[in-house]
């Protein structure tokens, strides 16, 4: 028997502008909070899927740096079968999803199919990035026109899509996208048909993101000035007099991490707070996280014997509260016992979760939660907690006669990084670490990087002959625990947050690059 039909789902091709999540549009967030799937690619902002409802499928779809993408046939097919399955489709791109974003391609194929779809434009880079580096496209009396043009095409290719004559004969101020591996050639080409190579052109890296970059010179310079600051894809270039207002016009404030790589070595799934908020003072952030958290099975929890719930991470209440659901308690279950938390994060996990801490103590260690509980009547207490964790808080309130038990709800294991997120790693301006365990998955990933086997174990500083990371690196850590993990290594520690949760890191952070301030970048 042939399956009931489904009516198709619709289908929205939808622009995610050019990389600052601001420059979203109202629709784009409005259809990304209600899709079942959404298929993104690469250049969209990172924080561009956090609207997502939970139970929607996410899918990478885009190509990752100079790999192999998803073949766009694939693209479409998957679109296509999500659609025919009465699913609603987001199909998110970076900028204007009809500007060099194949959304007319697929546009055709959904068209063919007799699938409904519409089309959300967004922030087109090459016009955002020029105008966040201070160049207006176009400006009264200087330049009446602009053209978009795809610099990923070799112009010494004798196919070449490209007018090149009629392209430097343009009116206009021209625009070149994924053209910065072809600075040479496009300028030669421009220059060859009769531009001249005094015209002022500019380069903006990373355009509207924390760490976007601007390089001016001439069109004959252009590429040379590129090549020596290193400009690097996403890039858009920009030719015509205009582009010498840059300089002028360059409006962006200069944040105080600009121009600074920081690298967030915590699990991904926590990664994402610090990273914004370090995003957010201009810092480009390098994610190289080593660890994972892997919640660990075991029975269902019954909460009903303690008196006293201790948690000591947002892991550990995420994991307690499996435990519980697992017999089908909700916090209700913990409302006989007190709860304590070893910080504002724990706290703020448990808060989001129907429970109020009932004790947080001001330093966010071990023995400052025992001191805390201090004045607590305690006859039995549960600590739920990491399988590796420092015994400070059982021990001190096993001293004061209470029962005790140690709930190990989660472990913490390896995450391997590729070659080159822990080589940019290695490179950043500030390597933070979170917990003791990021320092001792770094060491042995850096061990196992230099062939030199097991880092964690030979005591010797972190690998042999070789050092960890760059000599200008500075290293920051959240609090005395995680410093003592590299001191024991015999690593340096620059700064040492006072606080010992995230808003403690970056302000650490802050004030040293306040009083470090060396080159400060240019917007
Ligand atoms: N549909 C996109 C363009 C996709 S092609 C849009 O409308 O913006 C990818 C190219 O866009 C990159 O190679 C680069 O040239 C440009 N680009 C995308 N994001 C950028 C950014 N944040 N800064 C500078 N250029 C960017």
């Amino acid at each position: 028997m042939p399956e009931p039909e489904t009516p198709p789902g619709r289908v929205y091709l939808v622009g995610a502008g050019p990389g600052d999540p601001r420059l979203l549009t109202a629709r784009a967030l409005e259809l990304i909070a209600a899709a079942d799937v959404i298929l993104y690619d690469r250049l969209i902002p990172a924080s561009a899927l956090d609207g997502a409802r939970a139970d929607a499928e996410l899918r990478f779809v885009g190509k990752e740096g100079r790999g192999p993408s998803v073949p766009q046939e694939q693209t479409e097919a998957l679109i296509l079968a999500h659609a025919r399955a009465g699913r609603t489709v987001v199909r998110l791109k970076g900028g204007d999803p009809f500007v060099f974003g194949r959304g007319g391609e697929e546009a055709l194929a959904l068209q063919a199919a007799g699938i409904a779809f519409e089309v959300v434009p967004g922030v087109t880079a090459g016009i955002a990035a020029a105008a966040y580096a201070g160049i207006p496209v176009t400006h009264r009396g200087a330049a009446s026109a602009v053209a978009l043009v795809t610099g990923h095409e070799d112009p010494d290719k004798p196919e070449t899509a490209i007018d090149w004559a009629a392209l430097a004969a343009f009116p206009g101020t021209l625009v070149f996208y994924m053209g910065v591996g072809h600075l040479d050639e496009i300028a030669a080409a421009l220059i060859g048909s009769g531009r001249a190579g005094s015209e002022p052109a500019a380069v903006v890296e990373n355009g509207t993101l924390p760490g976007q970059r601007t390089v001016c010179a001439t069109l004959e310079t252009i590429a040379e000035t590129a090549r020596e600051s290193d400009i690097r894809p996403p890039s858009i270039t920009v030719v015509g007099s205009v582009a010498a207002l840059a300089g002028e016009l360059s409006w962006l404030p200069p944040r105080p991490l600009s121009g600074r790589t920081v690298a967030v070595t915590r699990a991904r799934a926590q990664a994402s707070e610090l990273a914004r908020r370090l995003e957010g003072h201009g810092a480009l952030v390098v994610q190289a996280p080593v660890i994972r958290v892997q919640v660990l099975p075991g029975p269902p929890l019954d909460p009903a014997p303690y008196d006293l719930i201790c948690l000591t991470s947002a892991n550990g209440v995420q994991a307690l509260f499996e435990r519980l659901g697992a017999a089908g308690r909700d916090a209700r279950s913990l409302a006989g016992a007190r709860v304590a938390a070893i910080g504002p994060g724990t706290a703020r996990a448990l808060a989001e979760r129907g429970v109020i801490a009932d004790v947080v103590p001001d330093r966010f260690v071990g023995e400052a939660l025992g001191e805390a509980l201090a004045g607590v009547p305690i006859s039995r207490a549960l600590i739920a907690r990491a399988s590796e964790a420092r015994d400070v808080l059982p021990d001190a309130l096993r001293a004061r006669g209470a029962a005790v038990d140690v709930l190990a709800l989660y472990e913490t294991v390896a995450e391997p990084l590729s070659e080159r997120e822990l080589q940019m790693a290695r490179n950043a301006d500030y390597i933070t670490f979170t917990s003791s365990s990021t320092v001792r998955f770094f060491l042995d990933a850096v061990a196992a990087a230099s062939g030199e086997g097991d880092g964690s174990t030979d005591g010797s500083g972190g690998g042999g002959g070789h050092a960890p990371w760059s000599s200008g690196s500075r290293i920051v850590s959240i609090g005395p625990v995680t410093s003592e993990a590299l001191h024991e290594r015999g690593l340096r520690v620059d700064v040492e947050a006072e606080r010992h949760d995230v808003e403690g890191v970056v302000d650490a952070l802050l004030a040293d690059a306040a009083s470090n301030a060396s080159e400060p970048a240019v917007p």
